[in-house]
């Protein structure tokens, strides 16, 4: 922000820091979007088990209370589900994903600067915001995403991204949901770091963990050079942390000190390379079904290359057995190019299903296939001379996705990912596509 240098004598309130970042954050997103159509679920641990149904990917507050650890496969923590009646829900991203859009759309009604960092996450500007006005427009937001979505929201906010973060944990310990360190870091440039305020209070208790971008790894080196808490982390020897911690840690370093280094992204730039890939519900032993796996995650990827409008012009496909155990191990890879560059779904399987007949081997039970695209190049761009770019085929996959969009995902597809797909992953209780789809509405009896 410009500072204009001059002395506002007759302001009542010092300035805030300018800029202002507010982090938006869905207090336990998947356990939260789970409750919001089944309110059984309330006021008891939920975990959300990944795609495949295997460990635990998300748990609520209660569930995190029990010392229900992240990441551990259901089947040993079978006791603790039945003792104390731990609802396990099976992941359902299609309803995850829907609510994320509702909710980061009702966010952008509050201001047009908005950053989308996660599923659950978003970095807001609020920099035209009074002091006094700051925490009232905060409150507002969080029951505005409340009443319309019934997700809770936490919201912490900082003169940087950094610092947000911090601002955002404490929030989740606010019974209002929302902690502002603007307030408390008002002089901290002005008078150093040695401000006495309560969020330089809470930042002693705070593990060097915690902060965004220092891993756990990270962590380790902190504690054996005596920095266990961002309190420490703020006050270690500046040199040491540009020596060791090389720009990133220097970064850090001066956001936490209360000078914004990392802007809001509020452009997503169209990605480089799409991935999708999926392990099978039951291991695969023939061609055919496996052809249809792949010809569904190929569809998959194809429809995120139009989402940003580009084509590809070079694709990957692997599959695999398991890695470990008794039975008979495989794994490959093919690469080919695709041209010209596409993103029609049909011209993809087909490349793929080619890749897939060279390396596929009889007499393996697979358990994984994926795909990847590169070469990536906006829509429309003639890569030579007598490339065609085929209109009519834009305009079918339009109304393909259209239709998806529109009736739920899958409802046109391709015949080559197969009708009954046996293979696909596990889930033995996930819940309904509520928000998505005609059919799976949720019932009120009375
Ligand atoms: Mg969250």
């Amino acid at each position: 922000m410009k500072n204009t240098g001059l002395k506002e004598k007759h302001t009542q309130r010092p300035k805030l820091h300018r800029p202002l970042f507010a982090l938006a954050d869905c207090n336990n997103f998947y356990a939260s979007c789970e409750r919001v159509f089944n309110p059984k679920l309330r006021d008891r641990p939920v975990v959300i088990l990944s795609s495949n149904d295997g460990c635990i990917v998300a748990r609520s507050n209660e569930a995190k209370a029990l010392g229900i650890p992240m990441g551990i496969p259901v089947f040993k923590i079978r006791h603790e589900i039945a003792r104390h009646r731990i609802a396990v829900c099976s992941s359902n991203y299609t309803l995850y994903a829907d609510m994320s859009n509702r909710i980061m759309k009702t966010l952008r009604l509050f201001t047009p600067h908005i950053e989308i960092y996660s599923i659950d996450e978003a970095f807001l500007r609020l920099d035209s915001l009074t002091e006094r006005d700051l925490r009232r427009y905060a409150s507002k937001m969080r029951d505005t995403v409340m009443r319309w979505t019934g997700v809770p929201v936490s919201i912490g906010i900082a003169p940087t991204k950094t610092l947000a973060k911090l601002a955002g944990l404490l929030a989740k310990r606010d019974p209002l949901g929302v902690y502002s360190a603007a307030e408390s870091l008002m002089h901290a440039n002005t008078s150093g770091p040695e401000t006495s305020s309560s969020f330089l209070n809470e930042i002693k208790k705070i593990p060097v963990s915690k902060i965004w971008g220092i891993g756990r790894r990270l962590a380790v080196t902190l504690n054996m050079q005596g920095i266990y808490t961002v309190y420490d982390y703020m006050h270690a020897d500046p040199k040491w942390i540009r020596r060791k911690l090389t720009i990133t840690g220097w970064r850090t370093f001066m956001e936490l000190h209360g000078t914004s280094c990392l802007s809001l992204q509020e452009l997503t730039l169209p990605r480089q390379s799409i991935i999708s890939s999926q392990s099978f519900g039951e291991p695969i032993d023939s061609f055919i079904p496996l052809k249809e796996a792949l010809a569904l995650y190929t569809a998959r990827a194809a429809r995120k290359l139009r989402e940003q409008h580009s084509t590809a012009s070079l694709m990957q496909i692997y599959i695999t057995t398991k890695p470990f155990g008794s039975a008979p191990r495989y794994a490959n890879s093919a690469i080919g190019t695709i041209d010209p560059p596409s993103s029609y779904t049909p011209a993809l399987i087909s490349r793929a299903s080619t890749l897939l007949e060279s390396i596929y081997r009889s007499g393996f039970r697979y358990k994984k296939a994926g795909i990847f695209l590169t070469g990536i190049h906006p829509e429309g761009m003639q890569m030579r001379l007598f490339d065609r770019y085929d209109v009519r085929e834009r305009q079918i996959m339009q109304a393909v996705d259209v239709l998806n969009r529109k009736w739920g995902r899958g409802i046109v597809r391709s015949a080559a990912e197969g009708t009954l797909q046996r293979w696909h992953m596990k889930q033995s209780s996930v819940s309904s596509r509520f928000t998505t789809s005609w059919d799976e509405l949720l019932h009120i009896v009375l």
